[in-house]
């Protein structure tokens, strides 16, 4: 066997909190799917957000992953460490002109999002206010400014889900200009994402399917920076009797917590099979 192919999957939680059913029932997908192809499993601590993230959640999800018996290929990457990795593709995106400065405020992006949204935790349908016209594209960097990718007007993004099948979103309607670079000289999630899918030589991501719409632009940001094809393998989330979404639920089930009531990792892992 001399191709090179080996798989390589990933573990990507915000240290935002304690890690909860949701995140298991998907890491043990990662870590199946890892084990099934031979491959390996690496762990990123996706510590972008400077105001929520804290070093004690790291240590929580090192102990409940350990506990729960979810091995991963040391080192941890973690995004903090990794900015300038993030800015030289902000600066590629900018000088080929994928992206535009935006000046709009919070509340102008609140006040574009008329409907109560089906996915609140997901960015705006942003209006375009700020988009260049014609010759106005300006190509430099202005510190403290919001940067956005300019999605072109029709663009239909489709791709193969490895668990939900054929997958299509489109712009204007599912996802619009969306945030790239961050005026406090931060990535946003979508940049520093395939960034590190690539950088870490992954070859399949597993996450749950309310980043559906996250990869969609993800694949944009990949075609503009010529980054390697990467497969995906979307997760159906777990919901509780009445419907709702048990990441939202947080400390009820966080593992932390189940620990602390005496549950067995075996325990655990039923109520997520
Ligand atoms: N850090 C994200 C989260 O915890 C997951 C990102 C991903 O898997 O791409 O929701």
């Amino acid at each position: 066997m001399s191709s090179g192919y080996r798989y390589r999957g990933r573990l990507a939680p915000s240290p935002t909190g304690f890690l909860h059913l949701g995140h298991v029932s998907t890491f043990r997908v990662a870590q199946t799917r890892a084990e099934a192809a031979g491959g390996l499993l690496l762990l990123r601590n996706e510590d972008l957000d400077p105001l929520r993230s804290k070093v004690e959640f790291v240590e929580a999800m090192m102990e409940d992953l350990a506990w729960l018996g979810i091995e991963w290929e040391p080192p941890m990457v973690s995004q903090s460490q990794r900015v300038g990795l993030y800015r030289v593709a902000f600066e590629q995106l900018l000088e080929a002109g994928f992206v535009y400065p935006c000046r709009c405020s919070r509340k102008d992006l609140a006040r574009m999002m008329h409907a109560p949204h089906e996915d609140a935790d997901d960015e705006p349908v942003y209006d375009g206010r700020c988009r260049p016209s014609g010759e106005s594209f300006s190509r430099s960097l202005v510190p403290e400014m919001n940067y956005r990718f300019l999605v072109p007007d029709g663009e239909v993004v489709r791709f193969a889900d490895g668990n939900m099948g054929a997958q299509s979103f489109s712009a204007g309607v599912d996802f619009g200009d969306f945030l790239v670079w961050r005026k406090d000289g931060l990535p946003s999630y979508q940049l520093a994402c395939v960034v590190d899918e690539a950088e870490m030589g992954i070859t399949e991501v597993v996450r749950g399917a309310d980043l559906l719409k996250s990869t969609a632009r993800q694949l944009l940001l990949q075609r503009a920076l010529d980054l390697p094809a990467v497969e995906y393998f979307h997760t159906r989330l777990m919901v509780d009797e009445h419907g709702a979404r048990l990441a939202k639920r947080h400390d009820a089930l966080a593992i932390q917590t189940l620990r602390q009531q005496g549950l067995s990792r075996e325990d655990v892992l039923a109520m997520i099979d």
